[in-house]
Parts: C-alpha cells; sequence; structure tokens
C-alpha cells in the first residue's frame, strides 16, 4: 500500500498517457479547495477535471448510504440516544466554523451518525458525511474538547476535498478501468467512484501531507467552535497508546509520525487566541 500522495502531475501524466481521446475529457485543473484560515494552509490541488466536486459529492453520498444501510442490517445505527446527541452537538457548534475556510460548507447536506463497532474510528466522507464509531468513545474515552479534535480533523479532510484528490489519484492507478468507464458512460463511473469513495474512506491510509492540512485545520475549527485546541494533542497521544497488537483502525487510514505532536502542539498555540477570545465573549 502506498503511503505518500503522489505529485499531483504524475496523476494527470498517467491520465494523458492513455490516449488522445482521453486528454480531451480528462484534463486538470488546478484549484483552491479552502481559505487559508490563521493556520496558513495555502496548497494548491491539482485534480482530474473528469471527477467535480458535485459528482463526488453524489458519489459519497451514495457510499455513506450504502454503510448505513448495513450498519442498519445489523442493528448496528445510533443505538445509544445519548451519544448520539452528544456527537450531532459536537458537529453542529464545528459545522459553522467551516465558513472561515470556505463559503459553501455551512449549505453541505451535513449528516453525523454513530455506528456501534469495536474499531477505533470515525470519518467524514466528502459533502459532510460524518461516522463516529463507539469503539472510539469506549476505548479513548475522549471529552467533548477531544471528540471535537478529532470531529474537526475529520471535517477538515472534507473541506480540503482530499477525498477528491484521492480518487483522482486512485483512477490514475486504474487507468484502464477509468478507460473503460468512460466508454461505458458517467453512470459506470459514478459506479465506480462511489467504490473508490469507500476504499479511501475505510481502508486506503491519506498521505501525510492530507494528515497535516487535516491536523492544522481541524484545530482551528476546534477553537472557532469553543472546543480547547490543545485536546488534540491529548487525544492523538491516547489514540497512540492504544491497541496493543493491533493499533487502531484511524491510525491505519490516518498515519501519524514523530513530528506529528510537535507540529499539533505549534499549531495549538497559534489558534489558541481564537478560542480564549471566544471564552472571553
Ligand atoms: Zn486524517
Amino acid at each position: 500500500m502506498e503511503r505518500s500522495l503522489k505529485p499531483a502531475g504524475s496523476v494527470c501524466h498517467g491520465f494523458l498517457a492513455a490516449g488522445l481521446g482521453l486528454v480531451l475529457l480528462a484534463g486538470c485543473q488546478t484549484v483552491q479547495t479552502t481559505g487559508a484560515g490563521v493556520v496558513g494552509v495555502e496548497r494548491k490541488q491539482t485534480m482530474s477535471s473528469l471527477i467535480s466536486s458535485s459528482q463526488i459529492d453524489r458519489s459519497a453520498g451514495q457510499a455513506y448510504r450504502q454503510v448505513l444501510a448495513e450498519s442498519g442490517k445489523k442493528d448496528r445505527l445510533n443505538r445509544d440516544a445519548v451519544q448520539v446527541e452528544r456527537v450531532r452537538r459536537i458537529a453542529e457548534r464545528l459545522i459553522p466554523a467551516t465558513k472561515v475556510f470556505r463559503g459553501d460548507a455551512t449549505s453541505w447536506a451535513w449528516e453525523v451518525n454513530v455506528i456501534t463497532s469495536d474499531d477505533v474510528n470515525a470519518w467524514c466522507m466528502p459533502g459532510g458525511k460524518i461516522a463516529v464509531y463507539t469503539g472510539l468513545i469506549a476505548k479513548v474515552e475522549p471529552t467533548d474538547d477531544e471528540l471535537a479534535a478529532v470531529m474537526g480533523h475529520e471535517i477538515a479532510h472534507a473541506l480540503r476535498e482530499h477525498g477528491r484528490e484521492r480518487a483522482s489519484e486512485q483512477m490514475a492507478k486504474q487507468l484502464g478501468i477509468s478507460v473503460l468507464s468512460v466508454a461505458l458512460g458517467l453512470g459506470e463511473l459514478g459506479t465506480q467512484l462511489t467504490q473508490t469513495i469507500l476504499d479511501v474512506t475505510l481502508s486506503l491510509p491519506h498521505s501525510r501531507t492530507h494528515e497535516t492540512e487535516a491536523d492544522r485545520i481541524g484545530v482551528e475549527l476546534a477553537a472557532r467552535a469553543g472546543y480547547d485546541p490543545r485536546a488534540a494533542v491529548s487525544l492523538w497521544r491516547k489514540m497512540g497508546k492504544l491497541g496493543g497488537d493491533k493499533p487502531p483502525e484511524i491510525l491505519s487510514t490516518h498515519p501519524s509520525d514523530q513530528s506529528r505532536i510537535r507540529d499539533l502542539q505549534l499549531y495549538t498555540e497559534k489558534v489558541l487566541p481564537l478560542y480564549d477570545a471566544g471564552r472571553k465573549r
């Protein structure tokens, strides 16, 4: 499994290599998905124009419905009303804070659900489809500030459209299938994208670049929502101590390294005034 994100240029190169017919369909565009915020995340992203934001959001909506339907069938969806209320209340404070990074996000069709599972996991699919697993709540025993830290981190991945970036990368890797999908039409492409969204959400690791961006934007979201941003440091330390033989699910999709805590501490300091200002109001 490849852990580093390929430079965006190589994604486009892969598409271009497929032949002239595809070149017309598969141009690349450089986009700025978010404003920089106080944390200053400014990396320009290159996306395949084969995959639009709205198409990704549609496929993510379908992927989310699949996950919820499977959980529901096993009676593993929103079983504990107190937990569901807690997680949704935190989301309701974080979501308004997203407007600093992008103006459209507050009007996304956000959904927040709790899945009963031993896995220590949480994620946010493109377009604001959030899940928190009961394993995370039971094993990490997060405070509200810590739960806001992990949810802010996941929301940041969606704001930055990392799912769309990764789908571009995945489709370049599976170029043969992509060409076939294009030949078959957009319906097939949508089906393939739904599977890709499931893969990148549930099993494939984010790159370190994406992790750093989500960490930095995540602490700013938490601070602006009135949650102590320093909880990100204690949260990820707790995560790191879990597991024994098997590290928590969330660390396999959100790879960490030793410099991560240092970076989090640095950026927590940058956003602490936002948190303090909110408390004085
Ligand atoms: Zn992450």
